[in-house]
């Protein structure tokens, strides 16, 4: 491993860490009592694009692995429709712990966890951040200085937002959430519609 890659995989071992020991966090006990594991990221710490999600489901903090379950299987052959390998990409979650019952994350634990995925953002240095859900939109639009053009999920799917953050340009791509697809089946067409703008953005 180069020196830049070895360094990027030690400060992702230190969030790992951190996470793990993160008994601050309202969904720590839930974490515990069931066994779960905190999900922290997968893919390439050198990846042009960062998918980031909304929490992991019950198969993701089983696992620790992001997008393992049925939103998983759509987010694989989305990718496979633009010819992205997934492990050539990072993707992870705003918030890392498992939500009990699926629910929504809350804007305390986004506001908790969103320290780990900023300083993840830092390391990888994408050009491509993919926002699949409106949480994780929000978020993104907001942290990286774009809070003016803010709307919703359904107005900004699909577009390219360019961000200025400290480590270079980059593209925000609001995204549907994947799990769309699982209950509106049209919605799947949409979803690959507006991946064509991923593959765009890293041509
Ligand atoms: N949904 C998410 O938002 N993230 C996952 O990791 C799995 C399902």
């Amino acid at each position: 491993m180069s020196n830049a890659r070895e360094n990027r995989h030690d400060q992702m071992k230190v969030i790992r860490d951190e996470l793990i020991a993160f008994t601050a966090s309202p969904l720590y006990d839930y974490r515990i009592k069931n066994g779960y594991f905190p999900v922290v990221g997968e893919g390439s710490h050198t990846a042009k694009v960062v998918f980031i999600g909304e929490a992991p489901g019950e198969n993701e903090a089983k696992t620790a692995r992001p997008f393992c379950g049925a939103s998983g299987r759509i987010l694989d052959e989305l990718l496979v429709s633009i010819g992205i390998p997934r492990n050539e990409v990072y993707i992870t979650n705003i918030v890392k712990d498992r939500p009990p019952a699926n629910r929504d994350p809350t804007t305390e634990e986004i506001e908790l966890y969103a320290s780990f995925l900023d300083r993840q953002l830092a390391i990888i240095k994408p050009t491509v951040i993919a926002t699949l859900g409106r949480f994780s939109m929000a978020y993104i639009i907001n942290r990286l200085g774009l809070a003016d053009q803010l709307t919703s999920i359904s107005a900004m799917h699909g577009k390219s937002f360019l961000a200025k953050p400290d480590w270079g340009d980059v593209k925000i791509i609001p995204l549907y959430h994947p799990a769309v697809a699982l209950y509106k089946a049209s919605m799947k067409a949409q979803l690959m519609e507006d991946f064509q703008e991923i593959k765009k953005a890293i041509e």
